[in-house]
């Protein structure tokens, strides 16, 4: 085994750079070249059709047949001219990727003859087989079958194989035919038109000018990299995304030189190549660096509009695991793929901006301005205040539970982070009387809305441990996890903001009959009272810290560490009520997702117990009784040249070497049993509770003594690859 190993070691170590040949000139020469982009529509559709597609995008109109097989028409003529021979429904069904089944675009006809065929039908809907998608009950009950229908809002795209054979993928939302939604994008859709709804109405308050609010996302994503050859011999990794056992390496996070140091020329090689691929397929990436943990590193795209942002994630994730291989690297996006080292999260930047251009969380130099800026900023609190365990739900994965509220990570605390002038405006705010506010601008000043600009300018106070912080002009929801699809908490935090916003509204309009029309008192009036409901979830020190954890406890805020009771805020009836009033999710469905993450989350549960006995019992426990079995050897050859003493330190060695032994087999039976027992239970929320609790809660303690057999066992036998040769990437 531990030939392997070294095997691994040396050619890991033996790597260079692999080459990559970009184009020269301006990125806007290839930005976007691989998708079916506005230029490409206005230049290959008749006026009629170009504008009734960019209807369909802007409005949400509806495209009718004829206009479907002009647009299905120019984009396969757009795709086989780049070369693509195939095309597909590209969709994100709710197993958290995406899914492609590929047709040739080429037919052979009865007389033998290759023709081509794309027509409208099949550009707007297709049947993919969906038996085999999880829909947490829904199509067992009801309907087996679904359709896949085109998103016209995000645009179609080809994607290349190394081969050098083209996809067109058609962006495209998943539906049972009875109706039920069985896919991530469609639910977004809602809430983001149910967000643009609510929104808007209280926009015009402001501006009447407004017709229309997007909201936006600019997703940071970590990850790490490890050597193609390294992963293929850490049968955890290969199966759980995650290393189960290993020893913390000597030179550990502690000096955090990684994350200030330059980029490893083999990385920066396989930068270059997927970004360059990302760009091509219209992805603004933007930002790259080394992360804190050494061999983690992020990628930052400009923001989008949320429903594109979540598609490009999707593909970018995607993209980085082709092109990884092409370098001789896995891309690992699980949360935690290391223990005692940093995990991974995706930042979700989140805003709304209306369609005349305005951040409505950007603070602005005008007084007036201001005031619009903290009605929305005030909401926002205010939504994830009343709603902060739905939001936890919303990230809440197998994964990410080693992120929040496990060693070495933030709580599982929603809270919001505002920065010290901010928190100062919002006291303000709440505490200063109101006088005459509708006299000048005096008024504003007196209530601290003068000071707005300096927030602006003043990003320092930043706070990294908190889950949900606002930085300048948009809040960064930080606790969302690398892996995930950032649909889930967009569509949760969308809907909570759309029904706030309605609220807000309903109560400004009843204030005002009484008020006759004094605006601006009226709004402060309000936000006030939302700033003394919600201010209990501010908190701007240092969310790692155990005193938080009690001073939230203290605060009434809920700190759900464990994924299967997280996941439970789901079938609240507020939760649910919210969902079907904001038309994003009837009860039917909201139950089919909650069943679908349990099962996901017992699922990958399961697969770590069984890699962590495998690896356990087949590797560890003997190499150590082998090992064990030389240190004897050594031990009565002593003894029998009279050196008693001398073989001492190798009999304590021996015995240490037994007594874990001994301990590994007899956790790893237990866990086993504890499998059998919780696989025997039928109901999915007390079987994932279960292999929460009876099942992981052996984890560690198994990996306690592994990590200690790899301290005293020669180097020259342990089997698997160790912490210290899979971290640093020359
Ligand atoms: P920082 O250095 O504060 O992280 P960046 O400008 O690098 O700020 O932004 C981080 C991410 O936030 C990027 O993906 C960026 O596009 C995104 N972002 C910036 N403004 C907005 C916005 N209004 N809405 C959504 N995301 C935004
Ligand atoms: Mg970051």
């Amino acid at each position: 085994m531990a030939r392997l190993r070294f095997k691994a070691v040396e050619e890991a170590q033996s790597r260079q750079p692999v080459k990559v040949e970009i184009p020269t000139g301006k990125v806007t020469e290839y930005f976007s070249s691989n998708t079916f982009n506005d230029e490409v529509m206005r230049a290959m559709l008749s006026p009629e059709a170009y504008m009734k597609v960019t209807n369909a995008i802007k409005a949400g109109d509806k495209i009718d047949r004829e206009i479907a097989d002009e647009v299905a028409s120019a984009m396969k003529a757009w795709a086989v001219s780049r070369g693509a021979t195939h095309y597909t429904h590209w969709f994100q069904p709710l197993t958290g990727g995406s899914a492609e089944k590929h047709d040739a675009f080429f037919d052979i006809t009865m007389e033998g003859k290759a023709i081509e065929k794309f027509k409208g039908s099949a550009l707007v809907q297709q049947e993919p087989d969906a038996s085999s998608f999880p829909s947490g009950g829904i199509r067992a009950t009801f309907e087996a079958r679904g359709y896949t229908a085109w998103d016209p809002t995000s645009p179609a795209f080809i994607m290349f194989n190394d081969a050098g054979t083209g996809t067109l993928c058609i962006p495209s939302v998943f539906v049972s035919y009875t109706g039920e939604l069985l896919d991530s994008k469609t639910p977004l859709l809602k809430s983001l038109s149910a967000l643009d709804k609510a929104a808007t109405e209280v926009a015009i308050i402001f501006d009447r000018h407004v017709e229309k609010v997007s909201a936006t996302l600019g997703a940071e994503q970590e990850y790490f990299l490890v050597d193609k050859a390294l992963f293929n011999a850490r049968p955890d990794l290969i199966m759980a995304g995650r290393t189960v056992f290993g020893h913390n390496p000597a030179k550990g996070q502690q000096l955090e030189d990684h994350y200030f140091g330059s980029i490893p020329p083999r990385v920066n090689a396989f930068m270059v190549d997927f970004e360059f691929e990302a760009m091509r397929l219209g992805i603004p990436v933007r930002t790259r660096h080394n992360e804190v943990a050494p061999a983690q590193f992020e990628v930052a795209p400009t923001f989008e509009e949320v429903n594109l942002a979540c598609d490009h994630n999707i593909l970018l994730m995607d993209l980085m695991r082709k092109i990884a291989k092409r370098h001789n690297f896995e891309v690992l996006f699980h949360e935690k793929p290391f223990a005692g080292i940093n995990g991974s999260g995706k930042h979700n930047n989140w805003s709304m901006g209306t369609d005349t251009g305005v951040n409505l969380l950007g603070p602005s130099t005008k007084p007036k301005e201001s005031l619009r800026f903290v009605t929305f900023l005030v909401n926002v609190m205010k939504a994830v205040h009343d709603n902060a365990d739905l939001l936890r739900a919303s990230i809440a994965s197998a994964g990410n539970e080693h992120r929040l509220g496990a060693n070495e990570a933030p709580p599982a605390i929603i809270s919001i982070f505002m920065g010290a002038q901010l928190t100062k405006v919002l006291e303000d705010l709440e505490n200063k009387e109101i006088v005459s506010i509708d006299k000048g601008e005096n008024a504003y000043i007196k209530l601290g809305l003068n000071r707005l600009p300096s927030i602006l300018l003043d990003n320092t106070d930043r706070n990294r441990t908190s889950p949900f912080a606002f930085t300048g002009n948009k809040f960064e929801y930080r606790a969302v996890g690398s892996s995930a699809n950032s649909s889930q908490p967009m569509i949760a935090l969308n809907t909570i903001v759309a029904n706030q916003l309605i609220k807000f509204r309903e109560e400004y309009d009843a204030e005002m009959a009484v008020h006759e029309g004094k605006k601006e008192e009226v709004i402060v009036k309000i936000l006030k009272k939302y700033i003394k409901e919600s201010k209990r979830i501010l908190f701007e020190g240092n969310g790692y810290s155990d005193e938080w954890a009690e001073e939230a406890a203290r605060r009434g805020l809920s700190n759900v560490a464990s994924t299967p009771e997280a996941l439970k805020a789901y079938l609240r009836k507020d939760f649910i009520e919210i969902f079907e009033k904001m038309g994003v999710l009837t009860e039917r469905e909201i139950h089919a997702r909650y069943e679908i993450e349990l099962e996901n989350y017992t699922k990958k549960i399961q697969i770590e117990s069984r890699v962590i006995g495998d690896l356990a019992m087949n590797h560890v426990v003997s190499t150590a009784i082998k090992y064990q079995a030389s240190l004897v050897q050594t031990a009565k050859s002593l003894r029998e040249m009279g050196l008693e003493k001398e073989a001492e330190p190798v009999i304590s060695i021996i015995r240490e070497i037994s007594e874990r032994v001994a301990e590994i087999t007899k956790l790893t039976d237990a866990m086993t049993e504890a499998r059998k027992k919780a696989n025997a239970i039928d109901d999915v929320e007390e079987r994932a509770k279960l292999y929460g609790t009876e099942v992981k809660d052996f984890f560690d303690s198994i990996r306690y003594h592994v990590d200690k057999l790899e301290l005293i066992i020669d180097d020259e036998d342990w089997p698997l690859v160790k912490y210290r040769e899979m971290l640093y990437i020359r």
